[in-house]
C-alpha cells in the first residue's frame, strides 16, 4: 500500500479502533510507536498498537498482560514495559483465542512462565492457527472451566466464561481490588463487532455473558474493551455492556422479523438500518452488512456449537 494522505487517514482510523485487518504489516511500519501506554487506574492501564486492546498491570509485587496483539507490537509494548519495571511478567492472560489477542504470545512467552486462558481458547487457536508453520503459536498453559483466580499480592485476579459469545472460549479477568476489568472482545464500543460463528459464537450467548458480567461487577467498575469506535472509548463502564447487549438484541430482533416476513439472505443484508440502533459507527465498510448476514446464518442454521 502507497501512503497517501488518504490512506494514511484511513490506516490512522483503523490503528485507533485497533482492528484486526489482513495485510496491515506496512501500516504497523508506519506508525509503530511503544508510546501507546495510558494508565486507567492504579497501576492498571491499555497499550494500544494494532489489534485488540493490552492490559496490563505494574507493580513491584507482580506484572500481568491480558492479551498479546501481533508478534512485531508485543514486542514494542515490551520494550514499554522494561522502561516501566525490571521485573519479568509473572502472568500471561488471553481473552480468547483471535489472533489479534494471541499471536504475540510466541514473544510474549520468553517473559513470562504462565499463560492462562479458558480451556476452549486452546483448543480453537490450535484449531485456527496451530496449522501454520510460518506463524508458530504459543499456547496457555494454565487453563480452567468456569472461573480461575490467582493472587498477586496485594492484588488478585479473577477470571470467569459465563457461555460462548464472541467465539466459543471467551473469558474476562478482573483486577478484583482495583476493580477493572478487560472483557476482551465481548464489547466491540460503538462499533460493529466481528461474528465469527465458526470460531462458536453465539448471539443469544453474547446477550447473557454481557448482562451476567454487567450484573457480577459494580457500577465502579472500569472496563477495558479489546476494539471502539476511537481510542478513547477503549475503556468505559456497565452502561457500555448494555449498550452492546442492546445493539445485539436489536439485530436478531430485526433479523428474525425479517426471517418471518420471508427475506432472503441477501434481501437481509442490504438493508441499510437496523431499528434502534443510531449510534454504531462502521469502522470498516461492510461490517453492518456482515452483521446482518452472520445474524441470518445463525438464526437459521441449527448447528449446535462444538463447545
Ligand atoms: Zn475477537
Amino acid at each position: 500500500m502507497k501512503i497517501t494522505r488518504k490512506n494514511f487517514i484511513k490506516a490512522s482510523s483503523l490503528i485507533a479502533g485497533g482492528f484486526l485487518l489482513p495485510n496491515t504489516n506496512v501500516i504497523a511500519k508506519f506508525i509503530a510507536s511503544p508510546s501507546g501506554f495510558r494508565i486507567i487506574r492504579d497501576n492498571i492501564g491499555i497499550y494500544t498498537e494494532r489489534g485488540g486492546t493490552i492490559g496490563w498491570f505494574i507493580s513491584d509485587d507482580a506484572v500481568v498482560v491480558v492479551d498479546s496483539q501481533y508478534e512485531e507490537t508485543a514486542k514494542n509494548f515490551v520494550r514499554g514495559v522494561k522502561q516501566k519495571t525490571q521485573r519479568n511478567i509473572d502472568l500471561l492472560f488471553n481473552t480468547h483465542h483471535h489472533g489479534d489477542h494471541t499471536n504475540g504470545n510466541i514473544y510474549l512467552k520468553d517473559f513470562t512462565s504462565i499463560i492462562a486462558a479458558h480451556e476452549n481458547c486452546v483448543e480453537l487457536q490450535k484449531k485456527f492457527y496451530g496449522n501454520n508453520p510460518d506463524k508458530p503459536q504459543a499456547y496457555a498453559n494454565v487453563t480452567f472451566r468456569d472461573e480461575w483466580t490467582f493472587d498477586l499480592g496485594k492484588e488478585k485476579l479473577y477470571a470467569k466464561h459465563y457461555c460462548a459469545a464472541h467465539t466459543g472460549g471467551d473469558a474476562v479477568i478482573q483486577f478484583v481490588n482495583s476493580n477493572v476489568v478487560h472483557m476482551g472482545d465481548l464489547v466491540f464500543n460503538k462499533t460493529f463487532p466481528f461474528i465469527d460463528l465458526p470460531g462458536g459464537a453465539s448471539l443469544n450467548g453474547w446477550i447473557e455473558f454481557l448482562e451476567k458480567a454487567a450484573t457480577h461487577f459494580s457500577k465502579d467498575t472500569i472496563y477495558i474493551f479489546g476494539h471502539a469506535a476511537s481510542t478513547d472509548l477503549l475503556t468505559g463502564s456497565q452502561k457500555d455492556l448494555y449498550c452492546m447487549r442492546d445493539y445485539i438484541t436489536a439485530l436478531l430482533d430485526f433479523v428474525s422479523k425479517e426471517i418471518k416476513n420471508g427475506k432472503t439472505k441477501e434481501e437481509v443484508a442490504a438493508s441499510t438500518e437496523i431499528p434502534g440502533v443510531v449510534d454504531i459507527k462502521e469502522q470498516r465498510e461492510g461490517m453492518k452488512k456482515m452483521n446482518l448476514e452472520r445474524a441470518y446464518e445463525y438464526l437459521t442454521t441449527k448447528q449446535a456449537p462444538s463447545f
